[in-house]
């Protein structure tokens, strides 16, 4: 009999890896072959972190044309044009080659924005499903829109009693629908995010019944799970690494992040504070705030007075930094807490003296949080950020969200007091 093979095809950010090597681990431990596919850039920086993850699995790294990482001003339209061209040639190459070896791929698994993954898996004649890595909440909106809700979106108006009761979700107001939806919010540059979900939606359209594998679980999200009649949602997570889930595997801590900055000397840091204290600040993997922003939580974490870990991204692309970008309050800031470019964030979100979590909500670091019982003080930015801040606050009730000006900043005010200072420990 010719052993299952899944090859998983994976969009190259940091929170599409994470969840999806998760996956590819439990694929393994139940002995499926996996091919793991993602861009060369990305394979590199898991290469460079990874060690031992990469056992058992086979990767088939492929060039998107931006070796070298995809830089704050390249053209984002441009990048998912060769994303697709050169992607989808060298997956079908791939599934064709594994063939010839005698390991032939019997079924196709992919992450979000790559619909193409699922037309060369029908050109090549496997099956193939897709790994929702957003909540299942998400999705469902996605899917109302593109199903009779879309108009009424459209026209939502900027009165603060706007919202929409979509089937089985709780009441959205606009701050709560994925950004892509709202152009002013998503901005130009990502006008590729809506038709590509829109593709995505009709390829499982062209299914009967398709099932759709969900980062959540049942006790989550037990109603979005079931909004959708014409899909099948399987909740198959939190995919987050065995050793801070359920201990079975200790040894498994690695999840592909991208460390760039070995250095763990936060988490000696973090054993020298008193339990439950240190304010953690994150926004993911991906943002980049402005220097105004920046400021304002600066001065919100020195007036809260607690010690705090703050992750602030560094230029990846060698791109200079200029004196201006340097926080005016670096000094004190240094004194209180800690600022980093880079940590294991399961490994800080575990640590008995972390207090809270300051996040932009993205999906992986939300479901991490809830794992670690950490509360949040929820500070969406963009895409299914104020969907899941929504879900953060008034459904599952473990953090609260920050209110910005209406020129988008947050005050410091709004990060200090009580937000900070009053969410209990869950
Ligand atoms: N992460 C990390 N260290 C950091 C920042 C992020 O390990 O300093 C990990 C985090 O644990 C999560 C992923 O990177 O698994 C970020 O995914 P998320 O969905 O939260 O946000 P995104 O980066 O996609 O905006």
């Amino acid at each position: 009999m010719v052993r299952p093979h899944v090859i998983l095809v994976t969009f190259p950010a940091q929170g599409h890896i994470n969840p999806s090597l998760t996956f590819a681990k439990t694929l393994l431990r139940n002995g499926i072959e996996v091919t793991f596919a993602t861009s060369l850039c990305a394979q590199r920086r898991m290469a460079k972190a990874a060690g031992d993850i990469t056992n058992g699995i086979t990767f088939a790294a492929f060039s998107d044309g931006y070796d070298d990482g995809f830089k704050p001003s390249d053209d984002p339209e441009h990048y998912m044009r060769e994303l697709r061209n050169r992607g989808s040639e060298t997956l079908r190459d791939t599934i064709l080659a594994s063939a010839e070896q005698g390991r032939p791929i019997t079924c196709l698994v992919y992450t979000l924005l790559l619909p193409w993954a699922a037309a060369v898996a029908r050109e090549v004649h496997i099956p193939s499903a897709l790994l929702w890595i957003q909540p299942a909440t998400v999705l469902d909106i996605y899917y109302y829109y593109f199903n009779g809700y879309g108009e009424e979106i459209n026209n939502s108006s900027d009165d603060p009693s706007w919202a929409i009761q979509l089937p089985r979700l709780p009441l959205l107001a606009k701050r709560d629908l994925p950004s892509f939806m709202l152009p002013a919010s998503g901005g130009d540059q990502y006008k590729f995010a809506l038709p590509t979900f829109k593709e995505q939606l009709e390829t499982l359209d062209a299914e009967t019944k398709p099932k759709v594998l969900v980062n959540t679980f049942d006790a989550l999200e037990p109603d979005a799970l079931k909004a959708i009649e014409d899909y099948e949602l399987i909740g198959i997570g939190p995919l987050i690494p065995s050793a801070f889930l359920d201990g079975k595997d200790p040894l498994d801590k690695t999840v592909g992040g991208d460390l760039f900055h070995k250095s763990d000397d936060y988490l000696q840091w973090l054993n020298s504070k008193p339990e439950s204290s240190v304010v953690y600040v994150s926004f993911g993997s991906l943002l980049r705030l402005p220097k105004v922003q920046l400021e304002e939580i600066a001065k919100g974490l020195l007036e809260c007075g607690r010690p705090f870990l703050w992750v602030i991204r560094v230029n990846e692309n060698q791109e200079e930094e200029k004196e201006d970008d340097k926080l005016s309050c670096l000094d004190e800031l240094e004194k209180l807490g800690k600022i980093v470019p880079w940590c294991s964030q399961l490994e800080v979100l575990t640590h008995p003296s972390l207090g809270c979590f300051v996040t932009h909500c993205g999906w992986n670091s939300t479901l991490e949080s809830l794992s670690g019982a950490v509360p949040l003080v929820a500070f969406p930015q963009w895409t299914d950020q104020g969907t899941n801040a929504k879900l953060i606050q008034d459904v599952w009730r473990t953090g609260l969200r920050v209110n910005p000006r209406e020129d988008g900043t947050v005050d410091s005010d709004e990060i200090k007091s009580p937000r900070i200072a009053r969410v209990p420990r869950l």
